[in-house]
């Protein structure tokens, strides 16, 4: 299940940026190092511990906490990670799969707990940063995002509009939800090379990527299992989903049962062979 996208750590960083800006870490516990990318656990530990919180954003799919030290740590929470701020001690459940752990002064901990371990723990100098950044492509949200880059971007490609639309060089935050609503939206079939679509139907598939995404961040993003938002809640989006997970089901707008493939990535693509063309 393909989250957490860009609604998810949206999410999270709007709720968990108030407890966090201008806080302290008053110390720094890490249970397992195969978490860490470019890093190694001391470098880590003595990178927080003391470290004060600067401010709380968000790229792409990753929450991005910058400390006074110039540096930040890049939280990628992977499908079944979490990143919430407690404000009580921890149970044992809650405690049970915490895999960095982050007290604040005035109290409270910042938690990144990650069931699985699927999620990865960054903390980037200036450099790594802007390496980091300079690799991943605009933001969907944002006003250079316009539907000109994205037409640009799939003149280059003969990929499936579908893929396209989730190449984290093409535009960031899209995963395979998000891809999946937004071409159901635009009524475009996700098994057509990104380069044929005609300037109208990128427009249209611009324009539905932002509605959706917007929407989802409206609804705490979607939950299946394991996404908790900065605070601990479930999402909702996963009630207002038109296709995804809704394979065999009958599409909202005419009735037809909806279907599935896997013929486009290794992923589900969920559709409406009518409504989609
Ligand atoms: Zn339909």
């Amino acid at each position: 299940l393909g989250v957490p996208e860009l609604p998810e750590v949206e999410t999270i960083v709007r709720d968990i940026r108030p407890a966090l800006t201008g806080r302290c870490f008053t110390s720094a516990r890490l249970s397992h190092d195969d978490v860490l990318r470019g890093v190694t656990r001391r470098g880590l530990l003595t990178g927080l511990r003391g470290a004060r919180v600067v401010n709380v954003t968000r790229r792409a799919k990753h929450a991005v906490i910058r400390l006074d030290r110039g540096t930040r740590l890049v939280v990628q929470p992977g499908m079944t990670g979490s990143l919430v701020v407690h404000r009580k001690p921890l149970t044992r459940d809650e405690s049970a799969y915490a895999v960095l752990r982050l007290p604040l002064d005035r109290g409270g901990e910042l938690v990144y707990r990650d069931v699985r371990r699927l999620g990865t723990l960054l903390l980037l100098d200036e450099r790594g940063w802007r390496k980091y950044d300079d690799a991943l492509g605009p933001e969907p949200l944002a006003a250079e995002f316009t539907p000109h880059v994205l037409a640009e971007a799939f003149r280059g490609t003969r990929q499936y509009v579908k893929k396209a639309l989730m190449d984290q060089r093409v535009v960031v935050g899209v995963g395979n939800i998000y891809a999946n609503e937004a071409l159901f939206a635009a009524r475009i079939d996700p098994s057509r090379p990104a380069n044929v679509l005609t300037v109208g139907e990128v427009e249209t598939l611009h324009a539905e990527v932002r509605r959706i995404l917007q929407a989802a961040i409206a609804s705490n993003g979607t939950t299946f299992r394991d996404y908790r938002t900065g605070t601990g809640e479930p999402g909702n989006f996963q009630l207002e989903l038109m296709v995804y997970d809704r394979e065999g089901e009958p599409c909202r707008n005419c009735g037809t049962p909806l279907a599935g493939t896997h013929a486009i990535d290794a992923r589900i693509t969920v559709f409406c062979w009518r409504c989609q063309t």
